[in-house]
């Protein structure tokens, strides 16, 4: 039997995570992640397949992220019937996910036809509806850390712990016929050591082939206890001279660790006990999920939990779903933390929010986290003096402050003593990174005498 890898998507870029794994005439999936990027690149990377989605017999889902699983459901309205096998925590998370996936491509949509329609331009259709998009989670089957499945004919998968976000998973898959046996480890995303909700990545050993992330293959992280005491001395600044801080935020996983470091701040006094709002309906879901799964989460934290201290229930802590309830913070100016999606300011309630306080020198913009290129974020972190929110330009005033100390991937340092742990190995393939990142990390690599490869989307590779 021959064993062959094709790097579908995420190769020699961070988003689209997808490869084919062919072990005989059985073809399996690891993730079926969306390609993020601008409109037309986007229609195009998610919906042009060099493979049938019919054919494959199991996929295995490493974490919610949709850059993961963000095309699931166009996957399936293509053909795919297998099952996708994956913690309890990611199918949970993954629905909410690819709802707001599917709610979020509906309105870019509405908005693309009106200009289409009057320029008399074929008008486009959703990738997939936020309907069709619900329908996803019915063919996942949930499997727990460290239970080697069977999930296809010759092939076994097990999960491991990958330390990134709730439920995430490192994906070993055990190929084995009468000639060939070999393992294969998939880390992408790996997470790192000490994060305040989660275990640290587990190590998996045995593996004859890795594929890795190298997102911040060039970098070097900052310690994550950081975070906190940037967050303290950010936050005081701001509430002293009357201001609000507003805290741009991914729903998922860091909106928790911030409301985390913000609850262990207030018991120990350390901040201000000023009124604190997650205003995101996503993220308000998500963070309920994370009281259903408490088994993903650390030990401490577990324990936080068991003694009835929540570090989601914060007294002076308040989650908005409705609209109506979050337009109310406009006019209320007492100094105050809002925390909103979505992370890079491109859509969502934080737009509102930068409209009504990027022009005031009192108020801040606390960045804590990955601003891609292009992006409102962007230009608010290379703090341009004027900046255009629904298509009006404002002053930047506010503060702005950036904590790069939080980051759910692994860093330059901590993605080599993974690798080190992994030894030996056959090769490595780097993935789901800029090329800049990853070469750097290759060459660090080769020079320890590894044998590692940066493949191009849709190239083949035969393990031996
Ligand atoms: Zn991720
Ligand atoms: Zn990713």
């Amino acid at each position: 039997m021959s064993v062959k890898i094709k790097f579908l998507g995420g190769a020699k870029t961070v988003t689209g995570s997808s490869h084919l794994i062919a072990a005989g005439n059985t073809e399996i999936l690891l993730d079926g992640g969306l390609f993020q990027g601008h409109r037309d690149a986007f229609y195009t990377n998610n919906t042009t397949f060099h493979y049938n989605p019919r054919t494959i017999k199991a996929m295995v889902l490493s974490h919610a992220h949709i850059d993961h699983c963000g095309n699931i459901p166009n996957l399936i309205k293509q053909g795919l019937r297998c099952k996708i096998y994956t913690t309890s925590a990611t199918k949970d998370l993954a629905d909410l996910m690819l709802v707001d996936s599917g709610k979020i491509q509906e309105e870019d949509v509405r908005y693309v036809n009106k200009i289409n329609r009057r320029m008399n331009l074929p008008l486009r259709k959703a990738l997939y509806t936020a309907k069709e998009a619900s329908r996803a989670t019915k063919i996942f089957r949930s499997i727990s850390y460290n239970q080697k499945f069977c999930i296809a004919k010759d092939v076994s998968a097990t999960i491991l712990d990958a330390g990134h976000i709730l439920g995430s998973g490192i994906i070993v898959l055990d190929i084995k016929d009468a000639e060939h046996s070999l393992r294969l480890g998939y880390a992408v995303d790996l997470g790192r050591k000490n994060l305040p909700l989660l275990n640290d990545p587990v190590i998996p050993k045995g593996l004859d082939y890795l594929i890795m992330e190298s997102t911040y293959g060039g970098r070097l992280h900052r310690p994550i206890d950081e975070a906190q005491s940037k967050l303290r001395e950010a936050i005081f600044r701001a509430v002293k001279r009357g201001g609000k801080v507003i805290i741009p935020s991914f729903t998922l996983e860091r909106t928790q660790e911030v409301i985390y470091f913000l609850n262990e701040l207030l018991k120990e006094k350390l901040i201000p006990l000023v009124p604190i709002y997650v205003d995101s309906p996503l993220a308000t879901n998500i963070t309920e999920l994370f009281n259903y799964h408490l088994d993903f989460l650390n030990e401490k934290t577990r324990q936080a939990f068991s003694k009835g201290d929540n570090p989601f229930e914060l007294l002076n802590l308040r989650f908005i779903r409705e609209q109506k309830e979050s337009k109310v913070l406009n006019t209320d100016k007492r100094p105050m933390i809002i925390i909103a999606g979505s992370g890079m300011c491109e859509s969502g309630r934080v737009l509102h929010h930068l409209q009504n306080n990027i022009e005031d020198s009192r108020n801040m913009i606390l960045v804590v986290g990955y601003m891609a290129q292009d992006t409102l974020g962007r230009r608010i972190v290379e703090r341009n003096p004027f900046v255009k929110i629904f298509g009006v330009e404002y002053e930047l005033n506010a503060e702005v402050v950036v904590i790069n100390a939080f980051s759910g991937h692994a860093g330059q340092m901590e993605l080599l003593e993974f690798v080190s742990g992994c030894l030996p190995l056959k090769r490595i393939f780097l993935v789901h990174g800029e090329l800049e990142q990853s070469l750097i990390l290759s060459d660090i690599l080769t020079q320890k005498g590894l044998d590692v490869h940066i493949p191009d989307k849709d190239e083949e590779v035969l393990l031996n």
